[in-house]
């Protein structure tokens, strides 16, 4: 039997809303909240909005300015609700006919949203809605969160689980697969469900739970496995849990002595920028060393309020790494990934992880050749600082974990010496000692 933590669901009050967790269509309890009566308002909050000249706060290639667009169909919305998380994860956009009423569908996105056939659910937040150009199907983000036909396509080497986690969870939800670290699946829930995503096997369909009974579950055997120094709270978003969950969860954690360190890997900041409250960031502080891996995947996500995020984050002494999936059409070139990888270096989060995307079920239209990525690399390296270079990776099907991928740099020998082409394709001697 899967007991429920007993402690309350937010740690605020925000007028108008219930403290008691609710459950909605097939998605776990404890992170949806009742909708804040009408949809109304508004107007950026002047808080939401950072002096910072260099990211922009519209999407480069948004049609519809995103003041138009709140005002357009959230005319009644007040600012504190639209910059309450609890208001975004309350009315995000879940089905095809709603979401019709923001974007014109094209013909594949409408047979997508509207069919039998989708795996992943769909939900997209107000504020990453407003991100989306609603006349452009092609739009970038548009294509990361807006279901296709094209993913009802299984191709070939494609599978549900091509990381084969299952095979490596020795007790429901944590996954153990290199020696010192694990892998902490806290629930299956996130506000925005990306298209691409590795577990779309598992999100948004609210069998995975955060009950107190799974979590002292993964605990028991992460006090038992003395080698453990590094877990990994992944999901579904861990920072879609209620304050007081994270935070007895991280208290546990911490509490285990062998544990050094916990990372939380999040999309969040991209998402639902709102949710790095600083109540949240007071209650992570407690908890060093603590690291994170954003995910981001287009510059066009670096908003102001994505900047606000990082930099609430980032004062908090928390290191900020972004891990970007590769995704054709979506920034799959060099210019998109270098204004990716500067924006993010603006925000102090540093380029982590560049994922050649995993061949789950109904990715064809999303994966590249693994040349592009070396293209990619090959054009930022040399051209921009090392730390904005992402490491290259293929996380190896079935379990092999993560396989660095690098352009060739090491041209020969010449007897004791070696033979080097740098960012200019030029050669170089370097007198090696043997
Ligand atoms: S935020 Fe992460 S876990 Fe959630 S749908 Fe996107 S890729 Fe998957």
């Amino acid at each position: 039997m899967q007991v429920q933590i007993e402690i309350p669901a937010f740690s605020g009050h925000i007028s108008g809303m219930s403290s008691s967790l609710l459950e909605e269509d097939g998605e776990p309890p404890g992170q949806t909240v009742k909708a804040l009566g009408t949809i109304d308002c508004l107007h950026h909050s002047p808080a939401t909005i950072l002096p910072f000249p260099s990211a922009s706060e519209e999407p480069s290639t948004s049609i519809v300015p995103r003041k138009t667009f709140r005002r357009t169909f959230f005319p009644h919305v007040t600012a504190r609700e639209w910059n309450s998380w609890h208001w975004q994860v309350a009315n995000r956009i879940r089905g095809g006919e709603r979401l019709a009423k923001f974007l014109q569908l094209s013909q594949e996105e409408q047979l997508a949203v509207n069919g039998s056939d989708i795996k992943l659910p769909l939900a997209i937040t107000p504020y990453y809605l407003s991100l989306l150009d609603p006349a452009d199907p092609l739009q970038p983000l548009r294509r990361t969160v807006v279901p296709t036909t094209s993913e009802f396509i299984r191709g070939p080497g494609e599978a549900d689980d091509p990381l084969g986690e299952e095979n490596q969870s020795p007790v429901p939800g944590l996954v153990h697969r290199y020696p010192d670290r694990a892998l902490f699946l806290v629930h299956d829930f996130c506000s925005t469900y990306c298209r691409y995503c590795t577990r779309s096997r598992v999100v948004g369909h609210g069998a995975v739970r955060a009950t107190k009974a799974r979590f002292e579950q993964m605990l028991d055997y992460i006090r038992r496995t003395k080698s453990i120094r590094d877990v990994l709270l992944s999901g579904g978003d861990p920072l879609l849990l209620a304050d007081e969950r994270l935070e007895w969860l991280l208290k546990n954690l911490r509490a285990i002595p062998h544990v050094e360190i916990i990372r939380i890997g999040t999309k969040v900041p991209a998402v639902l920028p709102q949710r790095i409250t600083p109540q949240l960031v007071k209650i992570l502080r407690r908890y060093h060393p603590l690291w994170m891996s954003l995910h981001f995947i287009h510059p066009d996500e670096c908003t102001p309020e994505t900047v606000k995020a990082c930099t609430r984050l980032a004062d908090a002494g928390i290191p900020l790494g972004s891990q970007t999936v590769l995704l054709r059409g979506i920034n799959d070139n060099i210019e998109t990934m270098k204004n990716l990888t500067h924006s993010l270096m603006r925000m102090r989060v540093r380029p982590y992880y560049l994922y050649q995307c995993d061949p789950i079920t109904g990715s064809a239209h999303f994966r590249t050749p693994v040349e592009k990525g070396l293209e990619v690399i090959q054009g930022l390296r040399g051209f921009t600082s090392g730390y904005a270079v992402p490491t290259y990776v293929i996380d190896a099907p079935g379990g092999g974990g993560k396989i660095p991928l690098l352009p060739e740099s090491v041209a020969g020998r010449q007897g004791s010496d070696l033979l080097l082409r740098n960012y200019e394709d030029r050669l170089f001697r370097y007198p090696d000692v043997i």
